[in-house]
């Protein structure tokens, strides 16, 4: 039961019963607690990608442990023919933060973005003009179910799968002439994007983009659909993303964070709208477990009512000088820093093996980062994450980047 053999036991074990869709790190996790997660070993990691972007108030959370214990004596499942209490709150909570509307609630970010599809299709069909199909920015990503892979542009991703005949169109991200002549030409339905591109390498869509979006979609008759699954929740300082642009969506995708490690999502619909589901038009069995709500309801609590957002905010804010002042201590090694909040990307002027290397190593020395586009490591953390641990991070990082200007010296 010990050291190497056990843990690789689990690693092989692995590798005979699931299928290998993933890329894993060679560590068994056994629990975790707050900001850390531990292997069997009982070495400590440092988690500064919190199951991307997942646990957005760290591991076993007094206040996620006690609405978990709470609901779990109460009921787990009931059904969507029952009145689900803790949907209920939830759903207020969500729309009291963000638009005046209604929820349809799902259980993951891909069927946040199937529900999306399906009601872009009926606003569709009540529009006196003939709209049909999505614009979406390149190297989105929206899921990996048939409706939404069509909307994911990462080649990778997206390969030859079979997907939804709704007419997709692609723009690069702050070309505005561009979209004004896809809704000008292409009388597109909705356009969906992500405020700041997660798995497509961290873009920051800017203000006045965002704002031009709106605009256009206001001018052409477009719905405007914001995807806040990563970039929901506090993850990047407002509670949704789109906030800091000061827009009104029509449309809010979420989904990760929410569910405080349970499967959770949804959309929210601006009130204008959200008589158009009907009953029948859509639904899930599970949507949303009154235990995923329960938990939904806990974080919310604590992020807004017991401040744990204005808290994170403070420490990402230090999280980001510290790494600014990294790429200018290293300007051959690190290009560019981008994000917002719990949410950054360190884009490397390395080989993606050599991006690799430094993930290994501080893996190793106990610090787990996400690496994204592949050359660019992204960190999403906890809104607990402290001032120590963001120093602990900074110095680990700023040895292996010293490491790499001593190699490229030499060879
Ligand atoms: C993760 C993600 C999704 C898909 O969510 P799943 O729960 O993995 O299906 C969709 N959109 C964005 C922006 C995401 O980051």
């Amino acid at each position: 039961m010990k050291g190497d053999h056990f843990v690789s036991n689990w690693m092989e074990r692995d590798n005979q019963v699931i299928m290998s869709t993933y890329g894993r790190l060679p560590i068994v996790i056994d629990r975790g607690e707050g900001n850390y997660l531990f292997d069997e070993e009982g070495k400590k990691y440092l988690d500064l990608f919190t199951g991307l972007a997942v646990n957005i108030l760290g591991h076993s959370h007094p206040e996620i442990t006690k609405a978990l214990t709470g609901q779990a004596a109460k009921f787990l499942h009931i059904s969507n023919y029952f009145y689900n209490k803790p949907a209920i709150t939830l759903a207020e909570k969500l729309i009291a933060r963000s638009i005046k509307g209604k929820v349809f609630f799902a259980n993951s970010g891909a069927e946040a973005t199937e529900a999306a599809l399906k009601f872009v299709h009926k606003w569709s069909k009540e529009q006196t003009e003939d709209r049909n199909g999505v614009v979406v920015l390149e190297k989105s990503f929206h899921g990996r179910t048939l409706g939404a892979l069509k909307l994911t542009r990462q080649a990778g991703v997206y390969q030859d799968f079979p997907v939804t005949d709704t007419p997709v169109y692609e723009v690069e991200p702050h070309n505005v002439k561009a979209l004004r002549d896809i809704f000008e030409k292409d009388k597109p339905a909705a356009i969906i994007v992500e405020p700041i591109l997660g798995s497509g390498g961290i873009v920051t869509l800017e203000k006045e983009y965002l704002q031009e979006i709106s605009r256009l979609c206001d001018e052409f008759g477009v719905l405007c659909c914001m995807d806040e699954i990563q970039t929901g929740v506090g993850r990047t300082g407002t509670f949704f993303a789109y906030q800091h642009a000061e827009i009104e969506p029509d449309v809010i995708l979420f989904a990760k964070g929410i569910g405080g490690g349970l499967p959770l999502g949804g959309i929210i619909v601006a009130e204008r709208y959200a008589h158009l589901f009907k009953p029948g038009d859509h639904g899930t069995t599970f949507g949303p477990s009154p235990l995923s709500a329960a938990l939904g309801n806990a974080v919310i609590d604590v992020l807004i009512e017991k401040g744990q957002l204005e808290e994170g905010n403070k420490v990402a804010s230090e999280l980001y000088q510290s790494v600014i002042k990294l790429k200018e201590q290293f300007p051959s090694i690190i290009t560019d820093v981008r994000g917002k909040g719990m949410m950054l990307g360190i884009v490397m002027n390395v080989e993606a093996a050599q991006v690799k290397e430094i993930q290994r190593q501080l893996l190793e020395e106990g610090l787990m980062v996400d690496v994204t586009q592949q050359t660019i490591i992204r960190l999403l953390p906890p809104l607990t994450l402290t001032s120590r641990e963001v120093t602990l991070f900074i110095k680990a990082f700023e040895e292996k980047l010293q490491k790499v200007v001593k190699s490229n010296v030499i060879s």
